[in-house]
């Protein structure tokens, strides 16, 4: 099993690193505790983090369940893609969701008179294959959408694909002009890779793994989806 014990030391590293990349202290900081067991979700709470983040509705789930079990209810993130069969075990578990990108998405979580917060994730520039967030030109409707549903959409959220330092930074700026166009506030980019470049963008919240975790093993995506 990993050194959970090493938890709050590398976040205090990542505190100063947030720091020196202009973040205030403000920036939240998700702990992304996928492929680990409970222990990783105790040992970031012990190291005084409030939110932890899941990419898969059963392991969310169990894993709420477990913490529960131990006195112990995080703000849950899920940063999974939406499956709709899935959609109501997200929304019993998450106070977070942030993988919103379709007008479905959103209806379905105001059929399930869903309450909590929730984040339109935008697609990096070129990336219209696959489903890795909305585009730029989807973003504005979705809002609007979202206001006249009464879902609580609080933010962005931007997940950069592999690339230079340099893409990365254009990315997570044009995401964060996008919201400031829009009124919006709340900005969720940045993972261990790139946290620095997302936070002197303006990011809000990251989400980190395997730099207060370590290195995962094998992802479970085969295996839930
Ligand atoms: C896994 C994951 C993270 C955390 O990744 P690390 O590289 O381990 O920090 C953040 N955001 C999303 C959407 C993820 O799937």
């Amino acid at each position: 099993m990993p050194a959970y014990e090493q938890v709050g030391e590398r976040l205090a590293a990542v505190r100063d690193e947030i720091r020196r990349h202009g973040g205030s202290d403000a920036v939240r900081i998700v702990a992304v505790t996928k492929t680990h067991p409970v222990e990783a979700v105790v040992s970031a709470l012990d190291a005084g983090l409030t939110d932890v983040g899941e990419n898969y509705a059963e392991e969310l789930a169990s894993k709420a369940v477990q913490a529960e079990r131990l006195g112990l209810r995080p703000r849950w993130h899920y940063l999974g893609a939406i499956q709709r069969r899935r959609l109501k075990l997200i929304c019993q578990y998450a106070s977070v969701i942030e993988t919103i990108s379709r007008p479905s998405e959103l209806e379905g979580l105001a059929k399930l008179d869903y309450r909590g917060d929730v984040l339109i994730q935008v697609a990096p520039p070129g990336h219209h294959e696959g489903r890795n967030g909305a585009q730029v030109d989807e973003v504005a409707s979705l809002l609007a959408l979202g206001r006249d549903l009464e879902v609580r959409v609080i933010g962005l959220m931007g997940m950069a694909l592999p690339g230079t330092e340099e893409q990365t930074r254009r990315y997570f700026e044009s995401v964060r002009r996008l919201g400031q166009d829009l009124g919006i506030r709340e900005y969720s980019m940045g993972m261990s890779a790139d946290y620095q470049v997302a936070v002197a963008q303006g990011a809000t919240m990251v989400r980190l793994g395997s730099v207060l975790f370590g290195a995962r093993g094998q992802e479970r995506a085969t295996i839930e989806r």
